[in-house]
């Protein structure tokens, strides 16, 4: 049974070193999470198993990895300076302020129904850049990773020679600067995003758009999520974001509810669209703005010799909300019998923060934690992730650790490793708890092929 509460997740990820509130000791900064000394491992994990799937199992994509400080005009055109907002709501009594599309004509706070009218409110960061401070020079924290991708589709074109249909896949940081904050690293104003722009020739992109939305519901299943969890939601024609055609999102069921883990959009021709200069001579079918300021055709040679203003079809997801979907998924609070129970993580092993946890019987053993220091070494030469070295010295509570940390296997070396020959270790699997003895020499072998 996964998590049912946010609760479950948020007291482990603080107990165990997962994720922490950014700047805790000052009362922390609203919205913001910074991740721990396992937080960081499990996610990177999963920006491996996303980067591998989208660039390096396929032949079709390239990746990149541009600034988060963003040129004005890159997010003029893009629309986002006009139309990147929520309508805002402030509660005339208790003051607080509520996006307008998450509350029924009452403050969530305090029930007044006491409400401004909706405003728009811009999402983004703004900032300034260079020596001066006085509002001539600024620029953004980037709201989605995209618009780079859009801007030097050009530079990437030109230096890999790639024919439609391609991708570009990028991994970083976005900003938005989010009303209401809430739901633990759901809804934050800094997150990741991984998110892939897939150009494909016009005509083309509606099939392109079932495609990517399978492959992607079959990456999150192969991520550990059950598809049973997961909804597709077709987002209605009236409440697509200004640049898309048609859009599905992929839920998941949160411990709050059935929300957005990934949005899968069709983009059309709108951003190469607005960033390309020369407009009038790309036959678009968005509605562009008009752009004096772009210094380059955005366009490409088809099969046909024809050059084309690509369409662009966008899986997009949250690597935040991803390592939320993956432990809620893996939670597991197991009764032993007995009046005994365990919390432990189930993650696949691809994704657990550490894989193998190498643990000596007693930690005053000189023998055994040489023995111990030997084996993480050559473990750690498969290349398999982080091999860690267990200092507790007290095996039960080492288990009840790993368990929760979603280790898949921990090596345990005792006397009978140091006395005997061959060398032999204990093997405890972390989802079956059950044990068996392997020569020290067959190792490398049995975690090869364990884990690669
Ligand atoms: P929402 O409707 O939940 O605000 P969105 O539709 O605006 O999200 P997109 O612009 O489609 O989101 O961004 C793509 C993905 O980025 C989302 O599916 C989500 O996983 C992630 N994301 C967007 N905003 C946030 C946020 N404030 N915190 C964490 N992840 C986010």
């Amino acid at each position: 049974m996964p998590a049912t509460t946010m609760e479950q997740l948020v007291s482990l990820c603080k107990r165990r070193g997962f994720i922490f509130q950014n700047a805790d000791i000052y009362g922390g900064l609203q919205g913001v999470y910074d991740y721990g000394p396992l937080g960081v491992e499990l996610k990177n994990n999963l920006k491996a198993a996303w980067w591998r799937a989208m660039v390096y199992e396929r032949d079709d994509v390239e990746g990149l990895d541009a600034a988060i400080l963003t040129n004005q005009k890159v997010l003029r055109y893009s629309g986002h300076e006009d139309t990147f907002s929520d309508p805002m709501v402030d509660c005339k009594k208790c003051k607080g302020r509520f996006r307008a599309d998450h509350i029924n004509g009452k403050c969530p706070n305090c029930g007044s129904t006491d409400l401004t009218e909706p405003r728009p409110f811009n999402l983004m960061f703004k900032t300034a850049i260079g020596p001066v401070d006085d509002g001539s020079s600024f620029g953004y924290l980037r709201p989605e990773t995209a618009q780079a991708i859009f801007t030097q589709f050009k530079n990437v074109v030109d230096s890999t020679s790639r024919k439609l249909p391609f991708g570009i896949a990028q991994i970083g940081k976005s900003f938005r600067n989010e009303i209401t904050p809430r739901n633990f690293i759901f809804r934050v104003r800094e997150f990741e995003q991984a998110e892939l722009e897939f150009f494909v020739e016009p005509g083309e992109d509606e099939k392109w758009h079932e495609i990517w939305k399978e492959n992607r519901i079959q990456w999150w299943v192969d991520q550990g999520l059950k598809r049973e969890r997961i909804n597709i939601y077709t987002t209605p024609k009236d409440d697509l974001a200004h640049y898309a055609k048609a859009c599905y999102d992929i839920e998941y069921q949160f411990p709050h509810g059935m929300e957005e883990l990934e949005g899968i959009a069709n983009r059309t021709d709108y951003d190469l669209g607005n960033h390309t200069k020369a407009q009038e001579e790309m036959n678009l079918t968005s509605h562009c703005h008009p752009n004096p300021d772009s210094t380059q055709k955005l366009c490409i040679m088809n099969d046909k010799n024809q050059w084309v203003v690509p369409f662009v079809v966008e899986p997009s997801m949250g690597v935040d909300r991803g390592v939320l979907a993956v432990m809620t998924e893996a939670y597991t609070e197991e009764d032993l019998g007995e009046g005994n129970s365990r919390i432990v993580l189930k993650l696949k092993k691809h994704l657990a923060p550490i894989k193998v946890a190498v643990i000596p019987l007693k930690k005053n053993n000189e023998q055994i934690m040489n023995k111990c220091h030997e084996i993480k070494q050559n473990l750690l030469k498969l290349g398999i992730g982080r091999v860690a070295l267990e200092n507790t010295g007290n095996i039960g509570k080492a288990y009840r650790r790993h368990d929760e940390i979603g280790t898949p296997l921990c090596i345990t070396v005792d006397f009978e490793t140091i006395e005997q020959s061959p060398e032999s270790v204990t093997i405890r699997d972390r989802d079956t708890m059950e044990q068996h003895r392997v020569n020290v020499a067959d190792l490398p072998n049995y975690l090869r092929e364990y884990f690669l």
